[in-house]
């Protein structure tokens, strides 16, 4: 069967300045070599800190910003290779939903036009139809058909991304970029926000990216999941073999920080934040060395190359054959590593403190 989207070797460098009207020094690896793929009816995660280069990733496979170097393929089409008419074409098969529902749609337009100007850019149905086509569309996101004559300023932040998700499903796309979409709702919203997105996903066949800091969502929703630090893939592979076993250090400082969810626990929302090396002179060898409690000399010399694990996946380490990444469970388990507990603590903190935030 072929993917509904392949990401082959995507790497993009940025200009780096170190000021306003100082000359170009250096560059920043936002991402540097990073691939996967999704199929019709799977999502495909990715998931690490702010500023580890996820969100650049989506943007790539979009085309909103062009790679550096690599491929990107929609349903076997090159999508970089594409002249304007082209990709015009391949652009109503892949949308994206952001995670401002509000800064995302237009506070000047009704929701009858903002639905219907996707309908008429792409020729999706007769304009003899729109007004037939908009109800569909908001009775698809669990909206009524009144809803078209309303303003996005007069819904709640869980309604517009209904909305959001209702536009991005108007071009009828094969692919779906979710980047961090239940990121700013509260949880019992995100909920229905994530049972919406795996309806529609059964629903159509629909292939989904989704960009993510939060480990408890994404095992909810993904098929499979990649996990970045500084532009790389440390670690991907089927979502419950990634959870139940996780084999990378880093995947497993991050898994377990997500609190088991159990009556009076901590809220299960987590951000990933901590103590990154700049992505503008990331740490030689495998850039993870600077926080890994396994590093060894080798670690800040050489970069690991991706290999294969039983379970389907690939990891970049090392070490990985040596490191106990005990079965089921061990992710929740205390650490007895001291390197290792900080990081976990750092990342608690974190995920308390936004907790704490909200409330
Ligand atoms: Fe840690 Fe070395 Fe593995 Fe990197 S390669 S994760 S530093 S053990």
């Amino acid at each position: 069967m072929t993917a509904v989207l392949e990401a082959i070797d995507l790497v993009k460098y940025f200009p780096a300045r170190t000021g306003l009207f100082a000359p170009q020094g250096g560059v920043v690896k936002a991402v540097d070599g990073v691939s996967f793929s999704v199929g019709a009816g799977e999502t495909s995660a990715i998931v690490g800190e702010s500023g580890c280069g996820k969100s650049t990733v989506a943007r790539l496979v979009l085309r909103l910003i062009e790679p550096t170097s690599g491929a990107v393929r929609l349903e076997g089409l090159d999508v970089l290779s594409a002249a304007p008419a082209e990709l015009r074409a391949l652009r109503r098969r892949m949308q994206i939903v952001f995670q401002d529902p509000f800064g995302s749609l237009n506070p000047r337009m009704t929701v009858r036009a903002m639905l219907t100007e996707p309908l008429q850019l792409h020729g999706v149905v007769p304009p003899a139809r729109h007004d037939e086509r908009v109800a569909e569309l908001l009775s698809l996101v669990g909206l009524h058909a009144e809803s078209a004559q309303r303003y996005p300023h007069e819904f709640s932040g869980g309604q517009r991304q209904r909305l959001a998700i209702a536009r991005a499903l108007a071009a009828e796309p094969r692919l779906v970029v979710c980047d961090e979409p239940v990121s700013a709702l509260d949880v019992s919203i995100q909920a229905q926000i994530l049972n919406l997105l795996a309806g529609l996903q059964q629903r159509f066949g629909l292939a989904y990216v989704f960009i993510s800091h939060d480990l408890a969502v994404v095992r909810q929703i993904a098929t499979a999941v990649g996990v970045m630090y500084l532009g790389r893939f440390v670690e991907s592979g089927p979502t419950e073999a990634l959870f139940l076993r996780p084999r990378h250090p880093y995947t497993q400082a991050l898994l377990a920080a997500v609190p088991v969810p159990e009556p009076g626990g901590r809220a299960r929302r987590i951000v990933l934040a901590g103590d990154v090396p700049s992505p503008l002179a990331p740490p030689p060898g495998c850039h993870f060395h600077t926080r890994c409690p396994h590093a060894v000399a080798r670690c800040s010399i050489e970069v690991p190359a991706p290999e294969r694990t039983p379970d389907g996946g690939t990891v970049a380490c090392h070490r990985w054959r040596e490191i106990d990444a005990a079965a089921t469970g061990a992710a929740h388990r205390a650490p007895e590593n001291p390197v290792l507990a900080r990081l976990q603590a750092a990342f608690t903190r974190v995920n308390d403190g936004a907790r704490d935030a909200r409330l």
